[in-house]
């Protein structure tokens, strides 16, 4: 199939560009950096999101949604990128919403998704413990006790994980961490008794957290998918996260790429514009050539994900890894060429690479998806 966007996805697209930029711009960003917001967005912006619908685009029409499928999301996640956009979106209606769809009951997601899509509750996805993305590497236990479980362990860099009312928990209930059997998915209320939340401080000002778990006992009905088969779950999952990451990087290489090269356009050195070097020249055209090269890994990624494609882990790796790639070029480069008021906090250039790390890093670097690209292949 052509990567080219649809009719109704572009529309979607240019009324995400409209809407970004009037309601949650980088100065946004900057607002509710310096007013310590907890949640790292303003009041209503989820409200307003939720209104238009997108908390509903990946939520099937049975449950309530628009089933409007990946590519149109894809777009709404790209241009927030683009304005450096803080909000629920990713850690509730991709996150949450695709590993409820892919391990939920039908009662489960009746209320779940149907909450999700009424913009009525939020998610966050607990499955690191370490510092590095390891999926399989689960301590974290969840033993069977009095016709429930009671979980502990925990859990770090939780994406929205001090505000999100449920948390979808990976727990082992058999085997010991390495294994990807005997990973189970719970959802648990973030206020549950035992449940001990730390909001952690980031160079990107979003609302993460570090999440211990002391004997918190959940009924039955929260574990999501069968017991100890929860890994095909939350390995697609991890997918969807990744390839959406890689969306929202390719809206901050956008972005960067094309207030540099304006700024090469204006600024002015030994009486010449700095753009008419060759040396910035031919940075800038490997620069462009890098960015259209991941539009194309991006788009191809969301269509397998739309289609059912059996590649789509291998081509969510290969999106992750060269918006890795690409994203650590191009906010070097733009604050580079920006030479000394790009390492300023006044000026916006810099705000991008401090959302791009965290962005690269959250579910596996570049090495680690350039790894599972080379082992999904049989290399
Ligand atoms: C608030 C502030 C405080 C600072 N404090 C200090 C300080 O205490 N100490 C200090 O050492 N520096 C300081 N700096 C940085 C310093 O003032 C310069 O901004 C910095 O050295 C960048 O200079 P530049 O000439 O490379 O950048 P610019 O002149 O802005 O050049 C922009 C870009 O064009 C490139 N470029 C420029 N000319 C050419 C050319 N002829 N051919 C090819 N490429 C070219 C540059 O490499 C750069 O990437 C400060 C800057 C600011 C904004």
């Amino acid at each position: 199939m052509a990567l080219v966007l649809n009719e109704e996805q572009q529309m979607l697209k240019e009324s995400a560009q409209g809407f970004l930029a009037e309601f949650a711009p980088v100065a946004e960003l900057r607002k509710q950096r310096d007013a310590g917001s907890e949640t790292g967005y303003g009041d209503k912006l989820w409200a307003q999101m939720a209104n238009m619908g997108w908390a509903a685009i990946l939520v099937p029409e049975a449950y309530g949604g628009l089933d409007f499928g990946h590519m149109g999301m894809g777009q709404i996640v790209e241009q927030s990128g683009r304005t450096l956009t803080a909000s629920p979106l990713f850690a509730t209606a991709v996150l949450g919403v695709t590993a409820i769809n892919l391990a939920g009951s039908e009662d489960q997601k009746a209320e779940l998704l149907g909450a999700i899509a009424a913009g009525e509750i939020t998610t966050a996805l607990a499955v690191d413990e370490k510092i590095h993305h390891a999926p399989t590497q689960i301590s974290m236990t969840a033993v069977k006790q009095n016709g429930g479980y009671v979980l502990n362990g925990a859990k770090r860099f939780v994406a929205d994980g001090s505000t999100a009312d449920k948390l979808i928990v990976a727990a082992r209930t058999a085997g010991e961490a390495g294994d990807a059997a005997g990973i189970s998915l719970f959802v648990v209320d973030r206020n549950a008794a035992g449940v001990e939340v730390e909001r952690t401080e980031m160079t990107d000002t979003r609302n993460y957290a570090n999440i211990n778990f002391h004997n918190v006992e959940v009924a039955e009905t929260a574990l999501l998918g069968e017991e100890g088969k929860g890994f095909k779950a939350l390995s697609g999952t991890l997918d969807a996260g990744n390839v959406y990451l890689a969306a929202e990087m390719l809206g901050i290489c956008q972005e960067s790429f094309e207030r540099t090269l304006q700024y090469l356009k204006e600024r002015k050195q030994f009486g010449v514009l700095i753009g008419s070097f060759q040396a910035l020249q031919h940075r800038a055209a490997d620069w462009w050539s890098q960015v259209e090269l991941c539009k194309s890994a991006v788009l191809k990624a969301l269509q397998a994900m739309d289609e059912g494609d059996v590649k789509a882990p291998v081509l969510a790796s290969v999106a992750k890894a060269k918006l890795c790639q690409v994203t650590e070029l191009s906010t070097n480069e733009a604050i580079q060429m920006h030479g000394g008021i790009g390492m300023t906090d006044e000026y916006e250039i810099g705000f991008f690479i401090k959302r791009a790390r965290p962005a690269q890093i959250m579910f596996g670097d570049n090495s680690y998806h350039t790894d599972r690209f080379a082992l999904l292949c049989g290399y």
